[in-house]
């Protein structure tokens, strides 16, 4: 199986955490996204330890909310002695709801408006990264006015080129986020915000992108933000103590996939930024990780019922689910790849190859394409797998379909996390 937390039971139905998926999906209905927690809380440890072991404890990990958020998950990593990272008002609300420390959350986003900016500063969140100029300018006036001095780290593109989707790589010039180190612009930002009067520059920040596979762009964006606090500190005397490296490892979505462990990945970045450290002789920073997908990704499921199998002679066999791009619309926006089992048949071989079709009314809703699956009939349960990041998040009501249920599944047990949506809620700001 994808990930050690499946199996399959003497029924032959798939298990996650020691759960019937079966079972779940006749008790909770379908969509429904099953999570496990226990992998959660492991992927949560196994963070934490890196950062003990190779940088004495001297970091935070902030979970990325938009991998997956909702107030259980903010509980839940909250436990683990983890942070958040936010990118909207309507992340920050959610984790401040769930009970995580203001001071453990990080304020991100490229365009955040007035109103997230006074947020922020009134529910006293840790650290804000602001992306541009304009913003450094609202952000100053607005702490002025609120008698406030928030401390702020500047994002900053630091040209690595990560191997990884276009529309996921974050890092490069040509990119919407921060700014640029190559033209100067970083530099030439980090004098503005220094510069302000309330604002606290204590740090910078970089994100080279997502579902990335090798270690190397991780080090080098190490390296490459290590020598730029060098250059400050030359340039302006200015010895920045704080860097956040973002998130960005990759997991297994396919058996094809070979990502390296988070944890190796970390212990490169972590070996590379002490490198560059005492090669520059500058003071180790306190480090913060952004990771998202890697926390969530493979410890969840979606479970769906099969519908209707079409099959088109010579051309393809599509089975038709009850859901699609409304619940997962990540095929449609990246062509992503996932595995899929009958989840009421998982003993089984997977002896055909057919096309996932969900419910809504797009040719391109699809769930992925070629996939080896068991010989499916309408009824049977299809789970795909590694759908716990960037699937509920994504989700939309379009076709007004309402929102699918999620529960969290510990040692066997599952619980309801997040109601279904119910066509009254979809109507609910209609007038
Ligand atoms: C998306 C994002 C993350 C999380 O990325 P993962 O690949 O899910 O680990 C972290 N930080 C920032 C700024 C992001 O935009």
């Amino acid at each position: 199986m994808l990930t050690p937390n499946l199996t399959v039971n003497a029924e032959g139905h798939l298990c996650i955490g020691g759960a019937d998926t079966a079972a779940l999906a006749k008790a909770h209905g379908t969509p429904l996204y099953v999570m496990d927690e226990t992998m959660i809380r492991e992927n949560c440890r196994g963070y934490q330890r890196v950062i003990a072991e190779e940088y004495g404890g001297n970091g935070l990990i902030c979970f990325a909310s938009k991998a997956l958020s909702c107030k259980e998950l903010y509980r839940i990593v909250d436990s683990e002695q983890l942070g958040a990272d936010v990118i909207s008002g309507g992340e920050l609300y959610t984790a401040l709801q769930a009970g995580m420390p203001a001071a453990k959350i990080v304020m991100h986003g490229n365009s955040k408006s007035d109103e997230e900016l006074k947020m922020a500063l009134e529910t006293g969140v840790g650290r804000i990264v602001c992306d541009n100029l304009p913003e450094l300018e609202r952000l100053n006036r607005i702490a002025g006015a609120l008698g406030k001095t928030p401390a702020i780290m500047l994002r900053i593109k630091p040209g690595i080129d990560a191997h990884t989707h276009d529309f996921v790589k974050t890092g490069c010039i040509d990119s919407k986020f921060g700014f640029a180190l190559e033209t100067g612009e970083a530099l030439d930002a980090v004098r503005a915000a220094s510069a302000y009067p309330n604002l606290k520059l204590v740090g910078i920040h970089c994100h080279i992108g997502s579902q990335i596979f090798d270690t190397e762009p991780f080090a080098e964006a190490a390296r490459v933000m290590v020598r730029f606090m060098a250059q400050i500190r030359a340039a302006l005397g200015l010895t920045l103590p704080e860097l956040n490296l973002g998130g960005g490892p990759g997991i297994k979505y396919t058996e094809d996939d070979d990502p390296p462990a988070f944890g190796s990945i970390v212990r490169a970045i972590l070996a590379a930024l002490k490198a560059a450290c005492s090669e520059l002789d500058f003071p180790q920073p306190f480090v913060l990780f952004e990771p998202g997908r890697s926390i969530v990704g493979g410890a969840g499921l979606t479970l769906y019922t099969v519908m209707a199998k079409k099959i088109i002679p010579d051309i393809r066999t599509y089975v038709l689910v009850d859901g699609g791009m409304c619940d997962n619309p990540r095929y449609a926006l990246y062509h992503s790849r996932y595995e899929a089992v009958l989840a009421n048949k998982a003993g089984d071989e997977r002896s055909e190859r057919v096309t996932v079709g969900g419910k809504c009314c797009e040719s391109g809703d699809l769930i992925g394409e070629d996939m080896p699956l068991q010989p499916a009939e309408p009824g049977d349960i299809l789970a795909v797998l590694a759908t716990g990041v960037y699937n509920y998040s994504m989700a939309s009501n379009y076709n007004r379909n309402p929102r699918a249920e999620m529960v969290m599944v510990k040692d066997g047990a599952a619980r309801t996390v997040v109601r279904r949506e119910s066509y009254e809620d979809i109507c609910r700001n209609d007038i």
